[in-house]
C-alpha cells in the first residue's frame, strides 16, 4: 500500500505514494483534521481544491456523537460527510487518555505544562478505570459510562469505513514515571495484537491498519516499541505519546524512532501524530516522516492567526491585532489561496475577525491550509530533485512556500543570509 519514490541522500527524507481504497496520497503529506466529520468552516470540495488527498476523522468524538451505527447506516463516513478521498481515523485512545491524564493534549506534544521532576500521579479526569481489557470513562456528551477496548475501537473504525485505522493505544503523558511509561507501553503492544487479530477476520476490505510506537522520552523504550510494532503485521507505523517538553527533545525522540524504523521496516509508511508547526513539519520530513496530522493550522485560522513565511515570528501573524486595522495588503503577497488571490485585505479580515463573522474564520483557515499544502509540495519537490537541503534552507530563511522556496540561483543564498524582513 506504500511505494517509496525517492530517498534523500543526506537525510531520512523520502517521497512516496500511499495507495488507499479512496485514492492515492502523495507523501510527505499533511493531514487536516475533520475531528467531528468536518474540516471546521470548510466543505469537502474546498479541502480537495487546496490539494489535500487525506483527512483525519476522530473515533472518540464520532463514537459519542452521532455514533458509528448512524454513520454506518448513512453509508459510512465518506458518504455521510461527502468526502470521496482517503480518510484516516485515530483510535480514540488519545482523547480517552487525555481525559484521564488531565488535559495533557498540549503537554504530550511538548507545548505544555509538564515539568520534569514534577508530580508523577496522573490527575483524575473523566476516566473511571484503565484495565487490561480496556478503558472505562464518562461521556462528555451525556455523562453516561462508556467502555472502549481495542476490539471496540477497531469495530467503530470499521463502521466509519476509514481507509487507515489506527490501533488503540495508551497515550502516556510526559509527567508519569519511566516505570508507568514502560508498563503502559507493554500493554499497548498487547492491545496492538488484539487490534490486528480483530481486524484480520472482521476489518472491512481495503482498510489498512497502523500500529503506534510509544515509549515516551526513553530511548531504549522507543527502540523496544519500534521493534515490537515493526515485527507485527501492521501496514504502517505511527509515532505517538509524549515527545518531550520542547521542540529539541521532540525532534530527538522522533529521530530515535525513525532511525529504528528505517532499519526494521524501511518500506512501511510512518505517521507522526499531532504535530503541525511549520518548523516541525520541515524537521519531521528530514527525519523520515511520511504523514502528519494536527489541529494547529485550522485552529490558528479560527483564532485569526495566519501562517506567513516569517520564521522569527513562528511563521505566524495575528490578524486580530490592532495594527492591521487599515492594512490594505493581503495576508501574503502572491499567495494563491482564496483569501489572498481573492483580494481580501488584512484590514477586512481583521474587521471580520473582530466582528466574529464566520467568513473571516473560513478565509484564514483556507489560507493556512493552502500555506501548509504548498509547504509539503515544496518539500516533496526538493526530495525528488535531490535538492532538499537547499529547499529547507530557503524555507527556514523565510522563503514563501509554493512561490520561491524551490527557485534555483543566488536569490536563495541572498535570502537565507539577509535579515528577516518580518
Ligand atoms: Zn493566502
Amino acid at each position: 500500500m506504500f511505494t517509496v519514490r525517492t530517498r534523500s541522500a543526506g537525510s531520512r527524507a523520502r517521497t512516496g505514494t500511499l495507495h488507499l481504497a479512496h485514492g492515492d496520497v502523495q507523501t510527505p503529506a499533511f493531514v487536516p483534521l475533520a475531528t467531528k466529520g468536518a474540516v471546521k468552516t470548510l466543505e469537502p470540495r474546498d479541502v480537495a481544491a487546496l490539494g489535500y488527498e487525506l483527512i483525519l476523522g476522530n473515533t472518540f468524538h464520532l463514537l459519542l456523537a452521532p455514533g458509528p451505527e448512524l454513520v454506518a447506516q448513512m453509508g459510512g463516513l465518506h458518504e455521510f460527510m461527502r468526502w470521496d478521498r482517503a480518510i484516516i481515523t485515530d483510535s480514540g485512545g488519545f482523547q480517552v487518555f487525555s481525559m484521564g491524564h488531565g488535559g495533557v493534549a498540549d503537554e504530550i506534544k511538548g507545548r505544555g505544562r509538564g515539568r520534569p521532576g514534577g508530580p508523577a500521579a496522573p490527575r483524575t479526569g473523566s476516566i473511571l478505570a484503565i484495565e487490561e481489557e480496556g478503558v472505562r470513562f464518562r461521556s462528555y456528551v451525556d455523562g453516561g459510562e462508556r467502555f472502549l477496548a481495542p476490539e471496540g475501537s477497531m469495530a467503530v473504525q470499521a463502521a466509519l469505513g476509514s481507509d487507515i485505522a489506527l490501533v488503540f493505544d495508551e497515550c502516556t503523558p510526559f509527567h508519569v514515571s519511566r516505570e508507568y511509561t514502560e508498563r503502559s507501553m507493554e500493554r499497548t503492544h498487547r492491545w496492538l495484537e488484539r487490534c490486528l487479530r480483530w481486524h484480520e477476520t472482521r476489518g472491512p476490505a481495503g482498510q489498512v491498519v497502523y500500529g503506534i510506537v510509544q515509549g515516551g522520552v526513553e530511548r531504549d523504550l522507543r527502540a523496544i516499541s519500534a521493534a515490537a510494532v515493526a515485527s507485527s503485521a501492521c501496514d504502517g507505523i505511527a509515532i505517538g505519546g509524549s515527545l518531550g517538553q520542547d521542540k529539541a527533545q521532540m525532534h530527538e525522540v522522533v529521530g530515535w524512532t525513525t532511525e529504528e524504523l528505517e532499519r526494521l521496516a524501511p518500506d512501511r509508511p510512518r505517521h507522526l501524530l499531532g504535530i503541525g508547526d511549520v518548523d516541525d513539519l520541515i524537521a519531521g520530513v528530514e527525519l523520515g516522516i511520511d504523514t502528519f496530522d494536527c489541529a494547529l493550522p485550522t485552529r490558528l485560522g479560527r483564532h485569526g492567526v495566519a501562517l506567513v513565511p516569517a520564521p522569527d515570528s513562528g511563521w505566524r501573524v495575528d490578524l486580530v491585532k490592532g495594527r492591521w486595522r487599515s492594512a490594505p495588503e493581503p495576508i501574503l503577497d502572491g499567495c494563491g489561496c482564496p483569501a489572498c488571490a481573492g483580494g481580501f485585505s488584512r484590514a477586512y479580515l481583521h474587521y471580520l475577525l473582530r466582528a466574529r463573522e464566520l467568513t473571516g474564520l473560513r478565509l484564514v483557515t483556507l489560507h493556512n491550509l493552502w500555506f501548509i499544502a504548498r509547504l509539503m509540495e515544496d518539500l516533496r519537490a526538493g526530495v525528488d530533485a535531490g535538492r532538499l537541503p537547499e529547499v529547507v534552507a530557503a524555507l527556514r530563511g523565510g522563503a514563501a512556500p509554493g512561490m520561491d522556496a524551490r527557485r534555483n540561483g543566488p536569490m536563495d543564498a541572498e535570502r537565507s543570509e539577509a535579515p528577516n524582513p518580518h
